[in-house]
């Protein structure tokens, strides 16, 4: 150990020559550490094919301040390659940049970068500085076996392996030599890339002479081999990113939907091209602004944009808005948070979605329906009290035969005439038009009449037919009686009309805390699992409905509800087929005071 008594540096008082010898103490401490660790024998100097366990240091010799120069410019050169990935984006660019500042820095003369093939047998050139273009290509085309020479050894053992001169090296197979000699190099280090643990590529330096590699030479090597394995995983990263974002937003721009994505603060950040062409704007126009803050400079599409932005404040609220200007559309506009991973909120959406051809259908079938009922509804009554005065015998007696055969007629006509006033009932309903007036009624009168009404049909069934009134009076509430009744008097006539004979159906009627209940149950077909989804839409029927009871329109229960939601109230079902169902309506005892969508006391 006579060389740590060796005086470091000559005299000269520099501050860089000061630090160079604090530098060059640290490093000896360092290095002697290294040693220590090592496990395994070092190689004797002058080797010609050596390799390197890669955490685990190897001996190196002590540098002189000369030398300690020369890794400062080395140690530079590695500062310059670390901004490089701070900097570029480019991986290629990255590893070209870096493969000519480590390869200047170390004075050598070529170096490459490798990657595995697919199959991962063999690697090809990624990147390279000084390199001719046919070896690289060359490469690609022939990949180098994983295993065989030293770039092939380093990807397979993760450890780098060196030659001092590739010309004299006996492992070099024969047959390669010419090749060799015409790449023109003799010394030969080569690194994997790892990234955790795990090879990734390898990186390859060349001389033009013979070269004894030095342990800091490694260590440089080693440490831009991190580089660029980071860089390549990094670019991997953004590569897969990128992919996903590009299926992302190819999904968006080919959506038949509107969409506008807003940041918290309300700037667009996403408009997609249906969006635009729904509401007649340009990107460019309103892409990371404030849509509030965007003058509309008389632009009624704007308007358009700035209103549909407002119309729909709350997350998962629906909206319909009729464009203004030439293009007249409805849109439905629903509005959707969008969250980060942790389910933070980072911006809303909104999605506009055409219904103008749906709304066309639906107006013109109200229309039709409506037009349709108002010509049926007069003949209808007409022969009914025809018939009724022929039943009555004002027009003269009639036999028991004749008699029997007009009262089925009467029958027929009232089936008719109870379609034709539901669906006058729905269409009005749907244009708004079902007017309300509202007073304080007791409800046990109006279900009391209902049942009364019913009852010689429930009898001529064999149905019991049962109203368990309530012990004491009801608080009175406030309701559209007439429309009430249309609502009780569906549900119940459904539980008769779905019941076999001897069956029951029975009514209740009963106060919780802030609602009354009225409850319909029977022992009739119930409704099969499958179904229970529909029977509140319009026109829907049960298969086992429809093959019991061939009459009935299916609207019966929409108009029910739509009612029954016009008095704040709601309306419930539990059903199981072949065993019956009970219907449940709530009515609040103050309608402001009643919370929304559950049945009290359920
Ligand atoms: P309609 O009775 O004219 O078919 P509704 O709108 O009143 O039409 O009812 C819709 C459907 O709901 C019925 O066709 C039937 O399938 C089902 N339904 C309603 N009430 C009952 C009930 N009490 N028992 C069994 N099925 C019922």
């Amino acid at each position: 150990m006579k060389r740590e008594k060796q005086k470091p540096a000559p005299q000269k008082k520099r501050k860089e020559t000061r630090e160079a010898i604090s530098w060059f103490e640290e490093s000896r401490k360092q290095q002697k550490k290294i040693l220590k660790r090592s496990t395994s024998t070092p190689k004797k100097r002058g080797y010609v094919t050596t390799n390197y366990a890669l955490a685990k240091g190897k001996k190196g010799k002590y540098i002189t301040p000369e030398e300690y120069k020369n890794q400062q410019k080395v140690l530079k050169a590695l500062e310059k390659t670390s901004q490089y990935l701070a900097v570029e984006t480019n991986i290629t660019v990255i590893l070209e940049k870096i493969a000519k500042t480590v390869t200047t820095a170390l004075g050598a003369k070529q170096l490459t970068v490798w990657d595995f093939t697919p199959d991962k047998k063999g690697a090809f050139i990624i990147a390279a500085y000084g390199m001719q273009k046919q070896y690289i290509e060359h490469s690609r085309k022939d990949p180098l076996p994983i295993g065989g020479a030293w770039l092939g050894r380093a990807m397979a053992t993760g450890q780098a392996w060196a030659t001092s001169d590739i010309w004299k090296d006996p492992v070099l197979p024969k047959s390669w030599l010419r090749a060799v000699k015409k790449q023109n190099y003799h010394g030969l280090l080569c690194i994997p890339l790892m990234r955790k643990n795990e090879i990734i590529g390898g990186m390859c330096l060349y001389h033009k002479d013979p070269h004894e590699f030095q342990f800091f030479e490694i260590n440089i090597m080693t440490i831009v081999a991190n580089q660029a394995a980071t860089a390549i995983e990094n670019a991997r990263i953004f590569g897969d990113l990128q992919t996903e974002r590009t299926k992302t937003i190819s999904i968006i721009y080919s959506l038949n939907d509107g969409l506008i994505m807003y940041d918290p603060e309300g700037r667009i950040l996403f408009f997609n091209p249906r969006a635009q062409e729904l509401l007649l704007v340009g990107l460019k126009d309103v892409i990371g602004k404030k849509i509030d803050e965007v003058s509309a400079k008389g632009s009624i599409y704007l308007e358009n944009l700035q209103r549909v932005s407002r119309l729909v404040q709350k997350d998962y609220a629906v909206k319909e808005y009729a464009t203004e200007g030439p293009q007249k559309l409805i849109l439905e506009v629903t509005q959707i948070p969008v969250r980060d991973r942790k389910n933070k909120k980072i911006g809303t959406m909104h999605i506009l979605h055409d219904i103008t051809r749906e709304k066309e259908v639906e107006q013109l079938q109200a229309s039709f329906v409506t037009i349709a009922s108002h010509q049926l509804r007069t003949p209808l009554s007409g022969i009914k009290w025809s018939l009724d005065s022929f039943l009555k015998g004002e027009l003269g007696p009639l036999n028991q035969n004749q008699k029997g055969l007009l009262a089925k007629i009467f029958d027929t006509n009232e089936h008719l005439i109870d379609l034709v006033n539901d669906l006058l009932d729905v269409s009005r309903i749907e244009e708004g038009r079902f007017g309300y007036t509202f007073i304080l009624s007791d409800i046990t009168k109006t279900v009391d009449k209902i049942v009364q009404n019913l009852e010689i049909n429930a009898k001529s069934r064999n149905i019991n037919l049962t109203f368990e009134k309530p012990s004491g009076p009801l608080p009175k509430v406030s309701v559209d009686t007439s429309k009430l009744e249309l609502s009780i008097q569906n549900v119940i006539d459904n539980g008769v009309k779905y019941t076999d004979t001897g069956g029951f159906v029975k009514i209740k009627l009963r106060t919780e805390k802030k609602s009354l209940l009225l409850i319909v149950e029977d022992n009739g077909i119930g409704i099969p699992k499958k179904d229970q989804g529909f029977i509140f839409h319009k026109f829907f029927r049960a298969e086992n409905a429809i093959r019991y009871q061939t009459e009935g329109s299916g609207l019966g229960l929409f108009i029910a509800r739509s009612i029954v939601e016009k008095h704040n109230g709601l309306i419930h079902f539990e059903s199981e087929e072949a065993k019956g169902s009970a219907f449940i309506i709530q009515l609040p005892l103050d309608p402001e005071k009643m919370p929304k969508g559950k049945i009290e006391g359920l």
